[in-house]
């Protein structure tokens, strides 16, 4: 089994304890690679090479246009290597190679983009209704990053947060999911044969209470970025506050697809089949409640059960396959339990609605498509995020009750509005009350697109211009033009 080191201070690191974990592969239930298991004492380590690379050396001496420039380096190394990474990231985490392939070679256009903005950081001069003093701002980066990142998309979302922190001039310790560490060491590796100075990105692999605590209570890291669970998001929230950090949170979802009956109904079904089973369910921004107007709910439901039925399950680097495996064992066990649960709160199923049994899916953890009808708002299934191939479909009468279920959940993620009338579209898109709307489509996102959450769903935005001032902080420096420094007793 491949062995997986981490990699701090520009080298192979062997963990402080000299331990390693296994990596399971969904699709065969089967360990592939041994990963580090680090603790406070790795943590240590990489943030005090990260806080030395912001502080001295290369790397704060590069002008913002040579960052830029390196930064479009690491995206073309990404890019010529896009394969290789998918193919790693699909044995870990057992999304299909088709979409893992799709964000490996979109993932170099976060590099160029926000290496291009590197050097478009500005500061200000302030009209001030003082004379005799010069005012200026300059925009500084906040310091060393902690990147905290799950095991569904793991460089996508490592890119959403690494480009802008580069391209800002911060230093970063990357702490990935133990579900699929080996992508972000073989990235981290790539970057540094592209030249990126040692010390500037660091990472340190192992399980949460290990690292992920440390690292974010680590009192020279400045800023927390991170993507996960709701549960484990709080936490790290209260553990920034606790030490004044500058924190993003991007968690979890239970978006609503709304399809009225004015709506192009083989468009909407082939979106919200895809919304909800497409990366078999493991998005944030699945679209898990579906909400359907009633004078089509019948035939809407029956439209999607007959496009969902024939989706081929096995072997996520088949180009046939279609659904692939749940990404962990916890979680495999924890949808079963949801659809366990709805069956008990009395939803009805009109597909799937258990472990997948089929002979192609061998020993892997597969759950099938599922469908559950006759749901309330208020059930726990419409409620809570399952993060698997789980629909649950409401039924609602007029725009007005569509936008009140939209919005009863404590989440704020993303929505998905379908319908040809225009002014319905702009009225729905401005009373949702989530981070996305998508309308006529769904499960879109770009590196322009400004992307995050509303409530529950997170803290600050990714992507888009807007989103290099996350990693930076205002400076105000006030010059003497010549105003009396006088009398020290009379504030002026
Ligand atoms: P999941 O349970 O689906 O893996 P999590 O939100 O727990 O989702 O995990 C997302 C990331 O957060 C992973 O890298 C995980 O190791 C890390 N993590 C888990 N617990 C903590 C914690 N207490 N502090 C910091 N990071 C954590």
């Amino acid at each position: 089994m491949k062995p997986y080191n981490m990699f701090i201070d520009g080298a192979a690191a062997e963990p402080a304890t000299g331990s390693y974990f296994e990596s399971e592969n969904p699709y065969t239930g089967a360990p592939w690679a041994r990963v580090a298991q680090g603790d406070a004492a790795d943590v240590d380590r990489a943030v005090r090479a990260a806080h030395d690379a912001f502080s001295d050396g290369p790397w704060p001496q590069l002008t913002a246009s040579e960052r830029g420039a390196l930064m479009r380096r690491l995206g073309d190394v990404i890019a010529d290597n896009a394969r290789r990474l998918a193919e790693i990231e699909v044995r870990d985490n057992g999304k299909l190679f088709a979409e893992m392939y799709g964000q490996l070679t979109y993932l170099p256009q976060w590099f160029y983009y926000f290496g291009g903005l590197a050097d478009k950081i500005e500061g200000t001069v302030v009209p001030l209704d003082k004379k005799g003093y010069f005012v200026y701002t300059q925009k500084k980066p906040v310091g060393v990053v902690a990147i905290i990142t799950p095991w569904n998309s793991p460089l996508m979302l490592l890119g959403w947060k690494l480009a802008p922190a580069l391209a800002a001039g911060c230093t970063v310790v990357i702490k990935p999911s133990e579900y699929t560490s080996a992508s972000t060491i073989e990235l981290v590796e790539l970057l540094h044969e592209a030249g990126l100075p040692r010390g500037v990105v660091n990472v340190v692999t192992g399980f949460g209470k290990d690292v992920g605590t440390p690292l974010v209570e680590h009192p020279l890291v400045r800023k927390i970025s991170f993507t996960g669970s709701d549960v484990t998001g709080r936490v790290i929230n209260e553990a920034a506050a606790r030490g004044f950090k500058h924190v993003a949170l991007e968690l979890g979802g239970k978006s609503p697809n709304i399809v009225f009956a004015d709506a192009d109904l083989e468009a909407a079904a082939n979106g919200v089949v895809s919304g909800i089973f497409a990366a078999t369910g493991q998005t944030c921004i699945a679209g898990s409640r579906l909400l359907v107007q009633h004078s089509i709910h019948d035939e809407f439901v029956s439209t999607l059960v007959d496009l969902a039925r024939p989706a081929r399950m096995g072997d996520p680097m088949s180009d046939s396959t279609e659904v692939g495996p749940i990404t962990t064992r916890a979680q495999y066990a924890k949808v079963l339990d949801y659809v366990d649960i709805a069956q008990r709160e009395g939803a009805a199923v009109a597909l799937g609605g258990g472990a997948a049994d089929r002979p192609e899916c061998g020993q892997g953890w597969f759950v099938e498509p599922t469908i559950f009808t006759g749901v309330d708002n208020g059930m726990r299934i419409a409620q809570e995020e399952v993060f698997g191939p789980v629909l649950a479909v409401i039924p609602f009468s007029d725009e007005d009750a569509a936008v009140e279920l939209a919005n009863d959940v404590r989440f704020g993620l993303g929505a998905g509005v379908w319908t040809t009338d225009i002014g319905r579209a702009f009225r729905m898109a401005d009373r949702i009350t989530s981070g996305t709307v998508w309308v006529n489509t769904y499960r879109a996102v770009s590196y322009m697109a400004p992307f995050g959450g509303f409530k529950d769903s997170g803290l600050g935005r990714e992507n888009g211009i807007g989103a290099i001032e996350e990693y930076l902080e205002n400076k105000t420096v006030w010059i003497n033009t010549g105003a009396a420094v006088g009398n020290p007793f009379v504030m002026r």
